[in-house]
């Protein structure tokens, strides 16, 4: 079994899940008491909201660098970064190791294009809805992705950081959640993304009105994968 290298702590809420998932996936599928080899770094997530708020991604690329090469040091045979929105630095991440990074994004897109959908509705932060980085690789990847409004923008965006990063999970964020997803179904969606890795604490992604995609549980899948077996290509040395 391969070792997997967690950077986690963005929000330690969805780390704490990706722990769980991890292991009880390898005990499903490796049975009695075995479990996952796992190394998590989890970071102090106030730090890395301030460089969000100002922009400083470079900075914030730089510091998921560090932890990602800490990790394989201490012997991570591939990286996952615990967050869609951290994504934006991937390359920068990729860049300070050897080892695969496992990117949610085209993990997620794999998944989506698998179960024969094309136009999923993306609920993330504003960061991962607005940026561009998230759209334009999974374009790149054949799905056209669409967000909602600018009002529900800001509502899924608050309700990340106010309250599920903050361990609130709220019944009325939940049904205006579920009232925005109706609405892109309305307009042409056919799926919808949980593009934050807290999103799975609000919303169970097969109880939704359309086929519900959770990062969280993909992303921590394909980390069994890969430490059970699948492989992935190395970055050259
Ligand atoms: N965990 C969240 C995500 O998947 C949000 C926290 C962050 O800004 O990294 O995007």
């Amino acid at each position: 079994m391969k070792t997997i290298g967690l950077i986690g702590g963005m929000s330690f809420e969805s780390t704490a899940v990706y722990y769980r998932m991890i292991n009880e996936a390898v005990r499903a599928r490796r049975g009695g008491l075995h479990s996952a080899d796992v190394l998590v770094h989890s970071v102090d997530f106030q730090s890395i909201v301030e460089l969000q708020k100002a922009g400083r991604w470079d900075a914030a690329g730089e510091r998921l660098g560090a932890v990602a090469a800490g990790l394989e040091r201490a012997g991570a045979e591939c990286v996952l970064i615990c967050t869609n929105t951290m994504h934006l630095v991937a390359d920068a991440v990729q860049a300070a190791v050897k080892a695969p990074l496992l990117n949610i994004i085209d993990e997620t897109a794999r998944e989506i294009l698998a179960a024969g959908r094309r136009r999923p509705l993306l609920l993330a932060t504003r960061y991962t809805m607005e940026h561009g980085f998230y759209a334009a690789r999974m374009k790149q990847a054949g799905l056209d992705v669409t967000v909602p409004d600018e009002a529900g923008r800001m509502l899924i965006h608050d309700v990340i950081f106010n309250e599920l990063c903050q361990g609130k999970v709220l019944d009325g964020s939940r049904e205006r959640v579920l009232a925005m997803i109706e609405a892109a179904r309305a307009q042409g969606a056919d799926c919808v993304i949980l593009g934050c890795t807290e999103i799975c604490l609000l919303l169970d992604p097969d109880a939704l009105p359309l086929p519900g995609f959770d990062s969280t549980a993909i992303h921590a899948r394909a980390a069994v994968d890969f430490a059970l077996g699948r492989t992935v290509a190395s970055k050259a040395a």
